[in-house]
């Protein structure tokens, strides 16, 4: 059967209700697609331990300042289409922006703290749009599972903590971060980079992958590993390091000295007007 596109909420709220009276698994992936590998796998994921997978497709407007990419961002639903149906997605919802915020909107989801730092300290109503609409999502497509990817580690959390303080009755599985061959982890806005850009990107993982290693050997000043992975960031000619930060992952703080048996080591760095994340965990024990 082919992919069904659905495009409003009543809908998809009586599909998902069919399928759960039915006795169905239902998962969710949320994205805001130009889908790739990354988003692939987790449909896979969602897949494997569902019955029924819906993939989102929405570029969610609350959560760009005005500042940001949301205009440019790429959309192509035709190819969006066969990544997702070949990944094992069932059904796209793809709603418009008035369908998810018609004009009387008026509420908002917010996860205090650990939205405030790191990417919420350059973006800081962003958590609070993601929330939101992660939280209306749920509430749409009703799923027992939502898949999200470890390549947004902060979003990641955030999306948990809310589910646990909001009691949302949904497995959410975190899935690894999938990279192209020469280490860039997949993104979509990979394609706003130039050629030299996208090579020069090529020092982010090698900053990441060096400290694992670093870390690995006992190395336990954050001050010192970060001077060392700026060096080779600086290698790569990027515009400008927005943050390099090790985090205690289990409450998503950041640390000055390492000592948790885990670490995050999460940054985000500008090439020319691109903006980059990307992170790795370390365990130690
Ligand atoms: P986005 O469309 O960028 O909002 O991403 C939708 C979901 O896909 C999020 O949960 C992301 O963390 C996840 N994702 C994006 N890129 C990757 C990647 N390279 N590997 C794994 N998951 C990813």
């Amino acid at each position: 059967m082919s992919i069904q596109i659905v495009k409003t909420i009543r809908e998809v709220q009586d599909i998902a209700e069919r399928f759960r009276c039915g006795g169905k698994l239902l998962a969710v992936v949320p994205t805001m697609g130009y889908l790739h590998r990354g988003h692939a796998r987790l449909i896979e994921i969602a897949r494997s331990r569902a019955d029924v997978v819906i993939t989102t497709i929405f570029v969610n407007p609350t959560q760009f300042a005005p500042n940001e990419d949301f205009n440019r961002y790429p959309r192509d639903l035709e190819h969006d289409k066969t990544i997702a149906q070949d990944a094992g997605s069932d059904f796209i919802f793809f709603p418009d922006v008035a369908e998810m915020y018609p004009k009387e909107f008026n509420s908002h989801v917010e996860v205090e703290r650990a939205s405030k730092i790191l990417e919420g300290a350059f973006r800081p109503i962003h958590f609070r749009g993601v929330t939101t609409v992660v939280a209306k999502l749920f509430h749409i497509t009703k799923p027992h599972i939502a898949v999200f990817g470890q390549k947004d580690a902060q979003q990641a959390f955030i999306v948990q903590k809310m589910a646990k303080d909001l009691n949302f009755d949904i497995d959410i599985i975190i899935a690894p971060i999938v990279r192209e061959e020469d280490g860039l982890a997949l993104s979509s806005r990979n394609i706003y980079l130039s050629e030299t850009e996208r090579k020069n990107a090529l020092v982010l993982y090698r900053s990441l992958q060096h400290a694992s290693q670093r870390i690995r050997d006992g190395m336990k000043k954050v001050a010192d590993l970060r001077v060392e992975m700026e060096k080779i960031i600086k290698s790569g000619n990027p515009s400008q390091i927005d943050y390099i930060a090790i985090v205690n992952p289990e409450i998503f703080k950041e640390v000055e000295i390492i000592e948790s048996p885990e670490v995050l080591v999460a940054l985000a760095v500008r090439f020319g007007t691109t903006r980059l994340i990307d992170n790795i965990r370390i365990q130690l024990e």
